[in-house]
């Protein structure tokens, strides 16, 4: 063997995702005996509601188990343009809509179908991990938008100018946040969508925790403002508004010209979303929304008891989620790093929970609480977190 390495050199730069890392040593712990308490959670504990699954087991039964179109099948693509348009008021047609597995395909595809290697893409910092990965992944460079405290974790228009170079192309934004869980309103939106269209940026919005929303907040999708459809992609998916995690089901939506890009990756890449699973998918909009409304009120109560104990914690601070279902106390008033913190409380309070260093520079600092773990769990997990700290203090 000569000396070139197998690897690609784009890949030096898109490490081991660290969250699974962390989750090696919590299960060497757990092998050891010990009680963990999962609170680094990224996905709904609740089963995929029983008339989604039904659907997707008769599809199963008739024998629907070949290649469907690339787009998606035609009464999906239907269902989630009725949705689009009744949900959140974009103007889009069946035509513009392409099923994808998960939201992450949707996003790779977004950024693989608008960036060239070298062009730059705003996304916010803390942030979930995968857009950075993945922007690096097709060559393109992340850069940065601090989300700090002091302005509630939504971004500044001051902060876009500083970061706008003649290489930018294009805008993410993610509302519902995670890890942050904050939302942006409609204005804070509006002005977003005001600096895309100055800049003549592409925008891609991750809307993947737009139904788990507290406090009468409204969820708003950028791409529905005026002058935004032709300059917008829409990713969404099924994983977290009905707990469909492992089916790998999302969609993107977006002009015609984008989609005509995105479906030469899709086709080349994956040929379609599974079939089956797209039946269940239709149930999943056109059927009964209730055990998704039963979900995000057991979401909200555990929230608010998970920020309960937070205040009995003088020295945390914690901008207040009212989303998805994350938050991220600020934990720099202990004077250790946020992954010490973590290990901390992995080792003291056997509770895993994940450093805010893990989604970006801007999380140093803090630490995310995931509450999508069972209202019995959350309350061990926060009374251990609460007791651990108060003995960190002394
Ligand atoms: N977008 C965000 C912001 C997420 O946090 C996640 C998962 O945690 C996803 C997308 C992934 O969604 P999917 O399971 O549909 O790929």
């Amino acid at each position: 063997m000569g000396k070139r390495s197998l690897i690609a050199k784009r890949m030096d730069h898109v490490p081991f995702q660290a969250i699974r890392a962390v989750g090696e040593e919590v299960a060497k712990l757990e092998k050891q005996g010990k009680h963990i308490i999962h609170m680094e959670i990224g996905r709904p504990d609740f089963d995929t509601p029983a008339h989604i699954k039904e659907a997707a087991k008769e599809a199963l039964d008739q024998g629907f188990v070949h290649y469907t179109p690339n787009y998606g099948i035609p009464e999906l693509r239907e269902a989630i343009a009725e949705k689009l348009r009744s949900d959140n008021g974009l103007e889009v047609e069946p035509a513009e809509v392409i099923v994808t597995v998960g939201t992450i395909e949707g996003i790779l595809m977004a950024l693989m179908a608008t960036l060239d290697p070298g062009d730059e893409i705003l996304i916010p910092d803390p942030a979930w991990t995968s857009y950075q990965h993945c922007v690096r992944m097709i060559g393109a460079n992340p850069i940065s938008i601090p989300l700090k405290e002091e302005n509630g974790f939504k971004p500044r228009i001051e902060d876009l100018e500083a970061l706008i170079t003649p290489k930018t192309r294009a805008l993410l934004v993610c509302s519902p946040q995670n890890p942050t869980g904050v939302v942006l309103s409609k204005e804070e939106l509006e002005q977003l969508a005001d600096f895309a269209r100055q800049k003549d940026l592409l925008v891609i919005s991750d809307e993947i925790y737009e139904k788990l929303v507290y406090e009468g907040v409204k969820h708003h999708s950028i791409g529905s403002f005026p002058g935004m459809k032709e300059r917008t992609i829409t990713v969404n998916g099924f994983s977290k508004a009905y707990s469909m995690t492992g089916w790998r089901l999302g969609y993107v939506a977006a002009s015609k010209e984008l989609i005509g890009a995105m479906v030469r990756i899709h086709q080349y890449c994956t040929v379609c979303a599974t079939s089956f699973a797209q039946k269940g998918a239709v149930q999943a909009l056109r059927g009964p929304q209730e055990p998704m409304h039963a979900m995000i009120k057991e979401f909200d109560r555990r929230r608010l008891r998970v920020l309960d104990y937070l205040s009995q914690i003088p020295e945390v601070t914690c901008v207040r989620p009212q989303g998805a279902f994350y938050m991220l106390p600020c934990i720099k008033s202990f004077g250790i790093s946020s992954a010490e913190m973590a290990r901390y409380l992995l080792y003291e309070a056997n509770v895993a929970l994940t450093a805010g260093a893990f989604f970006g520079q801007y999380g140093e600092g803090y630490i995310r609480i995931s509450y999508a773990n069972s209202y019995e769990n959350m309350e061990t997990g926060m009374q251990r977190i609460v007791k651990a700290l108060k003995a960190l203090k002394k």
